[in-house]
């Protein structure tokens, strides 16, 4: 088999796996990592910029199926976005009209202020300076290491597309690999291979859809490492589509969490955790308590606190969240600082008197953490409350609860109804 035919067959794969019509000539060389510099002008495919990659109200549809829904989102130049969301939300489409290979039904796309997709115009794949990057992104069998990283780098003289392959292979600790072929290297050693090709090329765009799914958790956050370093390094404007929360904290600058082909919330990790538009957000980013409660002279009259409700009507059902970090134990009768006390203090649910008496059901150690199960009088279930291992009060005993109220959130019920969060 020709190498070419070898390029065809991978087309193919890829042409099926990003849904073009099984049109293998739909894919482009960019998008196997093999970005050949447009315009030529540009010179040196290392030459690098950074872009800004804009969308203003992106739609698309395949038939009644509504994929996007008024997408609008600005990625600043060299910045790091997770795209995050259960499985069928849109993020690979979303990602497949940033690159080129899929046209929005509406809207716009524009890379460094300038319009890629729209309705009067149209920009191909190998026009836009992006790369991609797969999971299941095959290197060619048949070629060495070094001629598939250097694939992408046809525009330049053979010598110096050797250097910079090389400079790209070093960079992903693979350099002495270089003359062998991808069979004799890992799972995880071939995604290695597979990011340098794709990052080798410099270009000012990297879409990455799931690239690190399939590994195990070790190898899984030592590419995560290794790839953000290299995007950082390149100051590559990147798109990394996840459906594991974990793997978007680690690597976006920002978060965008998605849902039903709308955009939930977009956000630092920060503002995501502290301020979660609604239950579905909150549930990503933290372990919590939820309590079906009812809404009472306006407020949520709990036996852990009394807790306001904007926005949350009298006698309507609402759902408070007790993160399961922000709830603190103490010896029963003792105030917050664990000292004995008579009077009221003036943190969390002590406001309301002292801590809530509650009775230690069981502890479940994790290492340096455990999580401890309370049973408080007024609620159904008992609380779970992560700690650390070595805070732990005896097992079986009685304790003090207390729960910082600035940390509490409350959503109304029926948003966690309509949005169960299984899936992510
Ligand atoms: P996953 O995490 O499972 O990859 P996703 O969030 O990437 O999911 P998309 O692949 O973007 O979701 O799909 C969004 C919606 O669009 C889904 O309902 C999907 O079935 C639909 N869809 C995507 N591509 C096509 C297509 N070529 N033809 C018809 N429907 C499609």
């Amino acid at each position: 088999m020709t190498v070419s035919d070898l390029y065809t067959r991978l087309r193919g794969q890829l042409a099926r796996r990003l849904g073009t019509g099984n049109r293998a000539s739909d894919v482009p060389d960019e998008v196997l990592g093999s970005h050949v510099p447009s315009p030529p002008s540009r010179g040196r495919a290392a030459a690098m910029f950074a872009a800004s990659l804009t969308f203003e109200a992106v739609e698309r549809r395949y038939g009644d199926t509504r994929a996007l829904r008024g997408i609008s989102l600005d990625i600043a130049p060299g910045e790091v976005v997770c795209l995050l969301g259960p499985s069928g939300c849109g993020k690979t489409t979303l990602l497949r009209i940033a690159s080129g290979i899929e046209k929005p039904s509406a809207g716009r796309v524009l890379i460094s202020g300038r319009e890629v997709a729209g309705p009067s115009r149209f920009v191909p794949p190998e026009e836009r300076h992006v790369g991609l990057m797969f999971q299941d992104f095959a290197l060619f069998p048949h070629l060495t290491i070094l001629e598939n990283v250097a694939f992408g780098l046809k525009a330049l003289p053979r010598e110096e597309a050797r250097r910079e392959a090389h400079a790209g292979l070093a960079r992903v600790g693979l350099g002495h690999t270089a003359q062998q072929y991808p069979h004799v290297l890992s799972g995880g050693e071939q995604q290695r291979v597979a990011l340098a090709r794709a990052l080798v090329p410099r270009p000012s765009v990297v879409l990455m859809d799931e690239p690190f799914s399939g590994l195990d958790v070790q190898l899984r956050e030592r590419l995560q490492e290794d790839t953000l370093r290299l995007l950082k390094e390149t100051r590559a404007t990147s798109m990394i589509v996840t459906h594991n929360p974990e793997e978007a904290m680690r690597l976006g600058d920002r978060i965008v969490v998605m849902r039903a082909g709308r955009i939930v919330q977009a956000g630092t990790l920060a503002q995501l955790y502290r301020d979660p538009v609604d239950l579905f957000v909150a549930r990503l980013f933290s372990e919590i308590n939820e309590i079906p409660w009812v809404v009472e002279g306006g407020a949520l009259r709990t036996p852990v606190g009394t807790f306001q409700v904007p926005g949350i009507h009298e006698g309507e059902a609402a759902v408070l969240c007790l993160r399961q970090r922000a709830i603190r134990l103490r010896p029963p009768g003792s105030g917050l600082d664990g000292a004995s006390q008579n009077g009221a203090s003036q943190n969390g649910a002590s406001r309301n008197g002292m801590g809530q008496p509650g009775r230690i059901l069981h502890v479940r150690y994790l290492g340096d953490a455990a999580i401890v199960q309370v049973a408080v009088q007024g609620f159904e279930a008992p609380l779970k409350v992560r700690m650390r291992e070595l805070e732990v009060p005896s097992q079986d005993g009685e304790v003090s609860i207390f729960v910082d109220p600035e940390r509490v959130l409350v959503f109304p019920a029926e948003v966690s109804e309509k949005h169960p969060v299984s899936g992510v």
